[in-house]
C-alpha cells in the first residue's frame, strides 16, 4: 500500500532575478504565501520529514491533509522570506543545506547558475532550528555524487551530517541528492552513513518503504497556478507520474531488446 504525503519542493523564495539562468528555481514570496494560505485554509498541517520517514519506514499511514515542505541548497531568501511566512501560517519545513557554503555564495563546483546567490549563515540556521525548522544534508560541496569515488562520497555524506549536528546539537537524519543524481552505490552509502531517509527529484506524492532513500517530491514552479497546486496535492498527480515513469521504462526496455 502506498502512503500519501505531498513533499513540496522549493529552492528560492524570491522574485526571479534578472539574468538568472534557472527561472524555475524561484517562487515569488507572494505566491509562496498564497500557497501556504491555501493549505492553512483547507486544514493542512505540516509533518516533519523525520516523522514522515518513520511512518513510511513502518508502512504506517500519515494523517490526511499532511504536507511536508522542503527547500534545497539553503538560500538566504529562505530565512528572509520563507521563514516569516512559514511561521505566520504555523508550518515547519526541512532545509537541505550545502554545509561548506553556509554564509557564502552558491559558487560550488559545476554550478549551472550564472548569478551568485548567498546561502544562509550558521546564525540564520541555528535561529530557524530553534524555532521548529529542520535541517538535512545536501552534502558539503554540492558535487554530483555519481562522479565521485566511494571515499569522496562518504566524506561528503559524513562530514556534512556531523557539521550540521555540531552546529544544531540535533540529530540529522535526512539527505537530498545534489542535481537529483544517485546510483545504487550512492544509495547504499547514504544508508551506511546513518541517514534514515533521502529526498530525490522524481515527481510524485505517494510512497512505500522501498522508496525511503528516493522519496518523490512535488516540484513547485515559479508560476504554478493555484488550480495546479491543488492538483499536485491530490493522488491523481501521483497516478499521472507513475504512469509516465512506467511508460518511460517500457520504452527503454523496448529500445534495448
Ligand atoms: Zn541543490
Amino acid at each position: 500500500m502506498k502512503i500519501k504525503l505531498p513533499i513540496l519542493f522549493y529552492h528560492k523564495i524570491h522574485e526571479p532575478r534578472p539574468g538568472a539562468r534557472s527561472i524555475n528555481l524561484y517562487v515569488p514570496p507572494a505566491s509562496f504565501e498564497q500557497q501556504l494560505r491555501y493549505l492553512h485554509k483547507r486544514g493542512y498541517k505540516s509533518i516533519s520529514l523525520k516523522q514522515a520517514i518513520e511512518k513510511i519506514r513502518q508502512s504506517k499511514p500519515i494523517a490526511p491533509k499532511s504536507v511536508a515542505i522542503t527547500f534545497d541548497d539553503g538560500y538566504l531568501d529562505n530565512y528572509e522570506y520563507a521563514y516569516p511566512i512559514l511561521k505566520k501560517y504555523n508550518f515547519t519545513a526541512t532545509i537541505f543545506m550545502v554545509t561548506d557554503f553556509a554564509g557564502r555564495d552558491n559558487s560550488w563546483p559545476h554550478s549551472k547558475e550564472t548569478l551568485p546567490e548567498r546561502l544562509m549563515s550558521w546564525d540564520n540556521i541555528r535561529e530557524m532550528a530553534q524555532h521548529g525548522m529542520s535541517f538535512g544534508s545536501h552534502t558539503c560541496n554540492h558535487w554530483n555524487l555519481n562522479k565521485l569515488s566511494v571515499d569522496e562520497i562518504s566524506r561528503e555524506l559524513v562530514r556534512s551530517k556531523r557539521k550540521l549536528e555540531n552546529e544544531l546539537q540535533q540529530e540529522v537524519i535526512s539527505f537530498c541528492y545534489p542535481y537529483g543524481e544517485y546510483n545504487s552505490q550512492v544509495l547504499g552509502l547514504v544508508e551506511h552513513s546513518g541517514y534514515l531517509g533521502a529526498c530525490a527529484t522524481e515527481h510524485g506524492n505517494r510512497h512505500t518503504p522501498d522508496d525511503i532513500y528516493t522519496l518523490k517530491r512535488v516540484f513547485i514552479w515559479h508560476d504554478t497556478p493555484m488550480w495546479k497546486f491543488g492538483y499536485y496535492l491530490s493522488s491523481f498527480y501521483d497516478y499521472e507520474h507513475t504512469r509516465k515513469q512506467k511508460r518511460k521504462a517500457l520504452k527503454k526496455r523496448a529500445a534495448t531488446d
